[in-house]
């Protein structure tokens, strides 16, 4: 199955990402995971990244469709995929279309994930991720069991630099300009799908799985 995550910053994009992949076996392709960990290696990629990623700016779409498609050639994506933060453009929804047409594929759905903008601030300055395998916590709606420690692999947690106050209203209004005509995009193509990302955890990865389910690949 060929998925696509959207919402907001913060909607739970990567909390859902986390859940969907295990169950189905399927890559998580995150161009923000990818940013961050060239930015850890300090690669020409990373130190370009940074500079746009420090004021809550997007990444140039030429460095990232570039990042994209090399991942989409791997092996690991021949069953299937899940991306997750791209694309973010209409340029780079054009750009995905001719990437996966040129290996016969296309999207099964875009899942909208919807979250009214006034509760994100809350969710991303609470957000905390593990160093070690990056799975995601909340300091009150989703904590883990020992403070500071993850309870998957005992890693420990960290907050993301741009999950600051001043960061994150930036980043949501760049987001929330740039959606609108992606939105439209993606409907009038037929692959978007709403979910109500209001709910909790859990509630909302039922319906998820309630979508999927539908799809028998
Ligand atoms: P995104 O990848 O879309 O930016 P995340 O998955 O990182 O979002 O979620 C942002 C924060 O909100 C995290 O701290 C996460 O634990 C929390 N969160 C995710 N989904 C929900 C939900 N349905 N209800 C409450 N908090 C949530
Ligand atoms: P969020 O959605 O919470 O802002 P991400 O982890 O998806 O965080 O991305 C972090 C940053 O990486 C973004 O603020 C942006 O600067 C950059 N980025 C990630 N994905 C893209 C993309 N598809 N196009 C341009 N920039 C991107
Ligand atoms: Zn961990």
């Amino acid at each position: 199955m060929n998925l696509v995550l959207m919402g907001l910053p913060g909607a739970g994009k990567g909390t859902q990402a986390e859940r969907i992949v295990e169950d189905y076996g399927i890559p998580h392709i995150s161009t923000g995971d990818m940013f961050r960990a060239a930015m850890k290696e300090e690669t020409a990629l990373g130190l370009k990244a940074k500079s746009f990623i420090d004021k809550g700016e997007l990444v140039p779409d030429e460095v990232t469709i570039g990042i994209v498609e090399e991942r989409l050639g791997k092996n690991d994506c021949s069953n299937g995929f899940l991306l997750d933060g791209f694309p973010r453009t209409v340029a780079q929804a054009g750009a995905l279309e001719d990437i996966l047409a040129k290996q016969d594929k296309s999207i099964d759905y875009v899942i909208n994930i919807n979250v009214d903008k006034d509760i994100l601030m809350e969710r991303l300055t609470g957000r905390r991720i593990c160093k070690n395998c990056g799975a995601t916590y909340h300091l009150v709606f989703n904590p883990p069991s020992k403070e500071g420690v993850c309870d998957k692999c005992g890693g420990e947690l960290y907050q993301r630099e741009d999950d600051n106050e001043k960061t994150v209203s930036n980043r949501l209004e760049v987001n929330v300009k740039q959606t609108k005509p992606l939105l439209e995009f993606y409907s009038d193509k037929g692959y978007l799908v709403d979910i109500d990302g209001q709910k909790n955890i859990n509630e909302v990865y039922g319906d998820i799985k309630d979508l999927l389910g539908s799809l028998n690949k």
